[in-house]
């Protein structure tokens, strides 16, 4: 394969992983992760466009072996870089300028500076250590939903390590092999192909992992209360559709509580909407509190919440509604020096065997109507006999 043509498309698709992951960091700048990615594009571009000033007579003395190795290990950190800050962990600039001067100041040693395979050997490892780290990192993350765009950009990094382990064995087994920058030797325009096609793919490979969060995001917003921070009625109807389903499928018992905020009416006409909005945020963060952290927490209406339980016997829903109920009782609202008393009614019921959610939501409203109608600030519930029943 002819070296210079290689490293002329090398060029050219670092060039456009440095602009177009820099016009979607305009399109979306909070999303800092793409100037990491384009910086990696742009320090790609300048050590492609030092070897490719390598085969221009005028230039050659001018390109150093010491400089290209330097940006070379500085784009792949770079990337590394953008995960780290796309995952919000530090990003480590501080770290890839040290390694960058390393490199150099190691390549302008006397005795590296007379061997191609030496450069390299010093060279590969630090760079497989680096995509390897990327593929770590992207292992360790946490967030299920963006496994697949991970796993795209996890597959490049095994690809390109794969290859780079190769090309250090071949060359640790014969250390003198004629190797020059502008060297058409097999070993090395392969590597200049695989460098082309993994710029290109790890272009790629951002662009969608910052596409797929935002959609995620997106989702979740659209999925959102923004006073509570709970979920809405959007998001009820497909999360109990599907934890239903998955009850079916499992035999896990489920069970849906439903609490109203009583007289709320007269806390927004005593005190003001603003001090109602807050004790909304009140009540939700003190029911959070008692709930496990895996329940489902909906805000369905102005002061009518739902929560979907999982997995949870009929004894332990029942101490929940209660202590939910005894926590708000005790707990009332605080607004400078007012001492606000808030109570809630709550219902639920268990699933019988087969019952669509609705139908549970419907029995759990019915036994908060019911709660209210004796005297609120009460749990009721569907007992075994399924008769409703209310506890203090
Ligand atoms: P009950 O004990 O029977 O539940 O009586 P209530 O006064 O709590 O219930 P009602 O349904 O009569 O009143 C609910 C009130 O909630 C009416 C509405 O103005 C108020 N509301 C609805 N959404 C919001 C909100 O987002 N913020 C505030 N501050 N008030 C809201
Ligand atoms: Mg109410
Ligand atoms: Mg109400």
């Amino acid at each position: 394969m002819d070296s210079f043509t290689l490293q002329v498309a090398s060029a050219l698709v670092s060039a456009i992983m440095m602009i177009s992951l820099f016009l979607l960091y305009r399109a979306s700048s909070r999303e800092m992760c793409l100037l990491d990615w384009s910086a990696a594009g742009l320090l790609f571009f300048l050590r492609n466009c030092l070897s490719v000033a390598y085969f221009v007579p005028q230039l050659t003395s001018l390109v150093s072996g010491a400089m290209v190795n330097a940006l070379y290990l500085s784009a792949h950190a770079a990337i590394l870089v953008g995960v780290r800050r796309h995952l919000g962990l530090w990003p480590g600039w501080p770290l890839v300028g040290v390694l960058a001067l390393l490199v150099f100041g190691l390549n302008l040693m006397p005795v590296v500076q007379q061997s191609v395979a030496l450069r390299l050997m010093l060279l590969l490892p630090l760079v497989l250590l680096l995509c390897l780290a990327t593929l770590y990192t992207l292992w360790r993350a946490p967030d299920p939903q963006m496994r697949t765009v991970y796993l795209l950009m996890m597959g490049i990094e095994l690809l390109f390590s794969l290859q780079l382990l190769v090309k250090i064995v071949l060359v640790a087994l014969d250390p003198d092999m004629p190797l020059t920058l502008a060297g058409d030797e097999l070993l090395q325009t392969s590597g200049y192909l695989a460098m082309s096609a993994f710029i290109m793919l790890t272009t790629m490979a951002c662009a969608l992992i910052v596409i797929r969060r935002q959609e995620l995001e997106l989702r979740r917003a659209s999925d959102t209360d923004p006073l509570t921070g709970w979920l809405n009625r959007r998001a009820l109807q497909r999360i109990a559709s599907h934890e239903f389903a998955r009850s079916d499928r499992t035999g896990q018992p489920c069970a849906i509580l439903t609490f109203d905020i009583d007289h709320f009416k007269k806390i927004n006409d005593s005190y003001g909407h603003a001090v109602g909005d807050e004790a909304l945020k009140h009540v939700t963060s003190l029911a959070q509190d008692v709930l496990r952290g895996y329940d489902y927490l909906f805000r369905i209406g102005g002061e009518e919440f739902v929560i979907l339980l999982t997995d949870v016997q009929s004894a332990e829903l029942c101490a929940v509604a209660s202590r939910l109920r005894r926590k708000v009782l005790k707990q009332p609202l605080v607004h400078g020096q007012l001492h606000i008393p808030v109570t809630v009614s709550v219902g639920y019921a268990q699933r019988q065997l087969n019952e669509d959610w609705q139908t549970v939501l419907d029995k759990a409203d019915r036994a908060l109507y019911h709660a209210k109608e004796h005297g609120r600030d009460r749990v009721s519930f569907y007992n075994s006999h399924q008769e409703l029943e209310w506890l203090r």
